[in-house]
């Protein structure tokens, strides 16, 4: 079976974004050797003060304010402490930073995942961690060099996976399988409407869902985005930008409507989507990414008995059993090389304004990660 294969690119329609994106990916080298069971690591000893991002109060991307004195966590006993090689980026760190998210204590280190390697682990972890193992991670905390996490979040990384792999698809593809087989599950032969199709989640939404057998029907803003997505198992792409009335453009292709909707654009999108689905259809909000859904009043849901939800995979994977059973269906997708992990960029730490920057401004088709140590 062949690892799951790597694509670095950048994506933008604006020249200036995409020579500066450009010189950003030449400054970032990517180890591609793949782990081997021999691997090896020699520990250096856990320094006072790291490397990190910390955002000091609610704000755009000038808050994410980088630093070299940032206290290293001290593990408990039930925690692990992982020196982060790659932090993954994820458009919920903005909710974050802007506010939209209420965070549970200032000042604040976001990021929601990581891989690395553990350098402690506390006399009471139960999941067998020990220094040297090398992990993924999904918690609060990932912009910084060193982070303690309960070692229940922490998963080994199997033998013959990529760094890169991993990461670039552990956190979006996890909700992608928890949305397609829980929030609403997916059957072979549905038409599924999956707006943002080229973005982090979307390109891996679109690859899953054709495996499972849908047609998909995706929306993006760009001809290039669309043409990515199409790349990525999209049976028909919409222009939602230059085509504002796309939910005729969806009726066209599906005139009764489509059996569920994923919509993670939110504000701009969401009525459009409770129109554009089928009599007894679904319709799965999941994010923001235009500003959140509104307050509705659920008596238009009357109109065609629609089933709604706003899904997070997070309580998708409260308990370790879970979290291994999504974390293990990823990583089949991934050994069995069903799943093309598309890195848009690799960030130095130091430049996470600039990632966000990316982020908001449409700038970017695939998983942002910050390249920490
Ligand atoms: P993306 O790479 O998909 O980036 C967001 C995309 O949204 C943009 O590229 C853009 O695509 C589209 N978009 C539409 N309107 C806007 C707007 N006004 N401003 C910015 N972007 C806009 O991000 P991610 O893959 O990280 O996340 C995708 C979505 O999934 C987010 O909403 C995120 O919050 C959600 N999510 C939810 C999870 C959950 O558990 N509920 C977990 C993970 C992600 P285009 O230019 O083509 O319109």
């Amino acid at each position: 079976m062949s690892p799951a294969s790597l694509t670095v690119r950048t994506f933008t329609s604006n020249t200036g974004a995409f020579a500066r994106l450009l010189s950003i990916r030449a400054q970032t080298s990517v180890s591609r050797a793949p782990r081997t069971l021999s691997t090896t690591r020699k520990m250096s000893s856990i320094p006072s003060t790291m490397k990190a991002v910390v955002v000091d109060k609610t704000g755009g991307p000038e808050v994410l304010r980088y630093t070299e004195d940032q206290p290293v966590p001290k593990p408990q006993d039930s925690e692990v402490l992982v020196k982060n090689k790659y932090g993954g980026i994820n458009y919920i760190d903005t909710y974050f930073r802007t506010g939209l998210y209420p965070a549970a204590s200032w000042p604040l280190i976001i990021g929601q995942e990581a891989v690395g390697t553990v350098v402690a682990a506390g006399s009471s972890n139960k999941y067998d961690l020990k220094e040297g193992d090398e992990v993924v991670w999904m918690k609060q905390g990932s912009y910084a060099e060193y982070t303690a996490i309960p070692a229940e979040r922490v998963i080994k990384i199997p033998t013959g996976l990529k760094d890169e792999d991993v990461l670039g698809s552990y956190l979006m593809g996890m909700t992608v399988l928890s949305l397609v087989k829980e929030a609403y599950e997916v059957k072979k032969g549905d038409t599924i409407l999956v707006h943002a199709a080229a973005g982090g989640v979307g390109l891996l939404m679109c690859q899953i869902l054709k495996d499972i057998g849908a047609t998909v029907i995706g929306t993006a803003s760009t001809k290039e985005k669309c043409d990515r997505a199409l790349e990525h198992g999209a049976t028909h792409m919409i222009n939602y930008k230059d085509k504002t009335d796309w939910v005729t453009e969806v009726k066209k292709i599906v005139p009764e409507g489509v059996d569920c909707v994923y919509d993670s654009v939110g504000k701009t999108t969401w009525e459009g989507s409770l129109e554009a689905v089928k009599r007894k259809g679904s319709v799965i909000y999941f994010g923001n990414a235009s500003g959140p859904v509104p307050p509705m009043n659920i008596s238009v849901l009357a109109k065609k008995n629609t089933k709604i939800m706003r899904a997070t995979l997070m309580q998708y994977v409260v308990t370790r059993e879970e979290l291994e059973h999504y974390t293990n269906l990823l990583f089949g997708y991934l050994k069995d090389g069903k799943l093309k992990v598309n890195i848009h960029n690799i960030y130095d730490l130091k430049d996470a304004q600039q990632a966000h920057k990316d982020l908001e401004g449409r700038l970017t088709s695939g998983k942002l990660l910050l390249k920490i140590s």
